[in-house]
């Protein structure tokens, strides 16, 4: 890209048939890092032609996914600009008028071919082991088959015709890439009811909308010499093509495409588990691409500031899904104690854990020091937080035979009879004390011992330190939870 001189305007364009996933944002985010890092403008374009697979609520949700990441947008839905609209379905008679022009100065010509037919002659071709691909055959049309398909009302598809030769062009992250024609058949721009495809209406808006840069996902590398073609027909300059970059897979652990299976999944579905925004911009920036000096944790405005293309890597990257929770945590524990809190807050509402009145709300941010350095994502506040709201109290059934046992037992009685006397609640005295009846005297494990009346006090072995857990649990809520434990 560093031929490239032109003040940048790069676009995301995704078609969202669905929530916005990995792959998706991963594209988003590197669009988002260069207009940043060039000072350049970041164009947001929905490419919704397809208005049976791309719903409102998709568009809405690809809107709502980019703001909560913080990836902000100088042109496109809500914010306008001089190039809109910049939803594709309100942009047809502009294809419409583009496809006109083709089919009048040759470049594009109606085919009339049925699916019947196309089918047939791939078969054909597939048996004489010829590339596949629409063989040029309605590129002239004698009169009388002319006469024959209108009168049988067969509706055209308008093609675009591919001249012999190939396209070449310089790909940021790939170098020259070729294309040979023979591999490269006439296209389909505009289909027989008269929709555009997206090969003609993505070509058409890159140049309309003055797109400098196009990165995006390598899955659309091999449409790149269509889109060179539909520039041709449009009269536009070579200099003036927008520059490329085609940014690597993203496969799953297991080497295979990504899917709901190894983490390809929404990144709605990371939201509501408690990932936070900067935590999946930081991870996504890694695939693909290195800060250098093998570092891993980037703020927002670290990414900006070194986000290059050419610091893009050209092979697969790979998801992984523990280093993503490795980086959650992290910024989590960078968090605000205010901000934790007011992050916090909804998963324990969502759980009703909490109602949200003011001391509940008090209890959770006395409670979240102890947890900010064990959680990974913010829905483990649930199950670390839930006991010290349960009005039913009950012992998790994962745990409780784990304090059946004689020697549990022991500790639980030995462990009630020492704090009954205790009057100054608080984590030192209560930890000297146990340390004194259960480790010196009984002469158990740290681990054995508290673990049982960890188990009592928060109903889980998974819990925030114990004697904290248990001052904040108050007096009268702890020897009750640990007498009810004992048989
Ligand atoms: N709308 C296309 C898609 O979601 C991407 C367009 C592009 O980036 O060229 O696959």
């Amino acid at each position: 890209m560093s031929t490239d001189t032109r003040p940048v305007r790069v676009r995301f364009a995704p078609s969202p048939t669905g929530d916005l996933h990995v792959g998706n944002i991963r594209t988003a985010l590197f669009d988002w890092a260069y207009a940043r890092h060039t000072g350049g403008q970041f164009i947001f374009r929905i490419e919704d032609t397809d208005r049976e697979r791309v719903t409102d609520e998709y568009i809405q949700a690809a809107i709502d996914t980019l703001k909560w990441l913080g990836l902000t947008w100088d042109e496109g839905p809500e914010v306008g600009g001089p190039y809109g609209p910049y939803l594709q379905s309100q942009r047809l008679d502009i294809y419409a008028e583009w496809a006109a022009k083709f089919l009048a100065q040759g470049d594009a010509y109606y085919c009339y071919c049925s699916s019947d037919e196309l089918e047939e002659r791939r078969e054909a071709q597939r048996k004489a082991n010829v590339a596949p691909g629409y063989d040029g055959k309605c590129r002239t049309i004698a009169p009388e088959d002319l006469a024959r398909y209108i009168a049988e009302g067969r509706k055209p598809v308008l093609r675009m015709r591919m001249p012999d030769g190939s396209t070449t062009f310089t790909d940021s992250i790939r170098g020259e890439v070729t294309f040979d024609h023979n591999f490269v058949p006439d296209f389909v721009l505009v289909r027989g009811d008269g929709s555009p495809l997206y090969t003609l209406a993505v070509a058409v808006d890159d140049v309309l909308m003055k797109v400098t840069h196009v990165l995006r996902g390598e899955d659309l590398l091999s449409s790149t010499p269509r889109q060179i073609r539909v520039y041709q027909a449009m009269g536009v300059k070579p200099e003036e093509y927008p520059t490329f970059a085609h940014l690597p897979f993203v496969m799953g652990q297991d080497n295979a495409k990504l899917s709901k299976r190894n983490g390809e999944v929404s990144i709605a579905w990371y939201r509501d588990r408690g990932f936070l925004p900067e935590a999946i911009c930081n991870y996504l920036a890694l695939l693909g691409w290195s800060p250098g000096e093998d570092r891993e944790n980037v703020t927002m405005q670290e990414l900006t500031e070194l986000f290059t293309v050419e610091r893009v890597h050209s092979s697969p990257a790979r998801f992984d899904m523990k280093k993503l929770e490795a980086i959650n945590g992290d910024k989590i524990r960078l968090l605000s104690l205010e901000d934790l809190l007011n992050r916090s807050l909804p998963f324990l509402q969502k759980a009703n854990v909490i109602d949200g009145t003011d001391a509940e709300i008090a209890v959770v941010k006395s409670a979240l020091p102890l947890i900010q350095e064990r959680i990974a994502t913010l829905a483990e506040v649930v199950p670390m937080l839930r006991f010290l709201f349960a009005t039913k109290f009950e012992v998790d059934p994962d745990s409780a035979p784990k304090i059946q046992d004689e020697q549990s037992q022991a500790v639980l009685a030995k462990t009630n009879e020492v704090l009954q006397a205790i009057v100054d609640w608080d984590h030192a005295t209560l930890e000297s004390v146990l340390r004194v009846a259960l480790i010196e005297e009984m002469g158990l494990k740290p681990r054995i011992a508290f673990g049982a009346v960890r188990i009592a006090v928060t109903g889980s072995h998974i819990s925030p330190p114990l004697f904290e857990s248990m001052e904040l649990l108050g007096r009268e809520r702890s020897l009750e939870r640990i007498n009810s434990a004992i048989k």
